[in-house]
């Protein structure tokens, strides 16, 4: 058997196309997941253990019985607009179960992670494509949380030689290419799946948070990446964990902005259906810019991004939106 890799949060968008890349390199992906958020049919390339990232006794389980070389650490809630009103369940599930996390990883010497965490800790960015240096100023309640759980991992890495990397996502947005996982949550918040299923015509309409930003047609500007290339990215930065480095953040993203009125275009265009649009208030912790400055990622993980068109990742996304909800169109 190659190298075992723990997935927490396996079960979800990110770490299961995660999990299909892990799989084509040569790993075996273990996934804990409690399927709360998760999908039982999005894990096929490892076995599950089903279990609450709060329960460290459980972890220690998991780290004993399959002694992984690194753990990947998605499972986490990744709502902005809910974090606000659920503080509890957000430092519980991404703060509390993160040091539960590492408090298993030390009782079972394991010794490298790659953490999931979010453009989202920068907020209110004062530069327009932003570097790892950018302080941490975040404006959501979810961003406060990866921003505390990347301050553990830098002191779990100064007191016990912990090593870790932070992978900071901008918007993931697409699907697997052959069709197999793709974007699905209950509820569903984000805007391009939210878009998709106005085009299938499971929604009415899409409310715009806000088109008074300072940006060209006054809707927000985000930085939207391919999951697949993320899940490039977070084997490339397990490598390098095994390779013996220690202590990184990368931001990752395309290093281009599209607003959200271009977004409803883009997805006009793929699916061929006019998007009814709403404009209401802005949503509350919501940056009007988050585009990244991927030069880091490309120079030392050697990331290059495989399908940078909008047009890409949308056409993957609504092949895999149509297959998952029966649409017809
Ligand atoms: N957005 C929107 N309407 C929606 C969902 C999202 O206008 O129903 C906007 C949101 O304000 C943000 C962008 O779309 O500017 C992307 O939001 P999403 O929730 O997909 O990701 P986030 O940027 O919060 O991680």
């Amino acid at each position: 058997m190659g190298k075992v890799v723990l997935v927490t949060g396996g079960a979800g968008y990110i770490g299961s196309h995660t999990c299909k890349r892990l799989s084509l390199a040569g790993y075996l992906p273990v996934v804990y997941d409690d399927l709360r958020r998760g999908h039982a049919d999005f894990v096929k390339w490892g076995p599950l253990v089903r279990g609450d990232i709060l329960d460290t006794e459980s972890l220690m389980f998991a780290l004993k019985r399959y002694s992984p070389d690194a753990v990947i650490h998605f499972a986490a809630y990744a709502y902005v607009g809910e974090s606000f009103h659920d503080p509890l369940s957000y430092y519980r599930n991404n703060v509390a179960g993160t040091l539960s996390l590492l408090q298993a990883m030390k009782s079972s010497a394991v010794q490298n992670i790659v953490f999931s965490s979010s453009c989202a800790v920068y907020g209110l960015a004062s530069t327009d494509n932003i570097k790892e240096e950018h302080p941490h100023s975040p404006i959501s309640l979810y961003g406060r949380t990866k921003s505390l759980a990347e301050s553990m991992l830098q002191d779990f890495n100064y007191a016990y030689g912990l090593r870790s990397v932070s992978l900071r996502y901008f918007n993931a947005a697409g699907a697997d290419p052959e069709g197999e996982i793709g974007e699905h949550h209950d509820p569903e918040t984000h805007l391009i799946p939210l878009l998709l299923d106005v085009a299938a015509g499971r929604r009415s309409h899409i409310d715009i948070y806000g088109n008074d930003y300072p940006s060209e047609d006054g809707t927000c500007i985000r930085d939207y990446v391919h999951v697949a290339d993320l899940a490039d990215a977070h084997v490339r930065a397990m490598e390098k964990l095994l390779r013996g480095n220690s202590a990184a953040s990368y931001n990752l993203g395309s290093g281009h902005g599209h607003s959200v009125m271009q977004l409803v275009r883009a997805v006009e265009r793929v699916t061929r259906v006019k998007i009814t649009v709403r404009i209401t208030p802005r949503r509350p912790g919501d940056s009007h810019r988050l585009v990244c400055d991927p030069s880091r990622a490309r120079a030392e993980l050697q990331w290059r991004p495989e399908f940078s068109s909008l047009e890409d990742m949308l056409d993957h996304a609504w092949h895999w939106h149509r297959k998952r909800f029966n649409v017809l169109r």
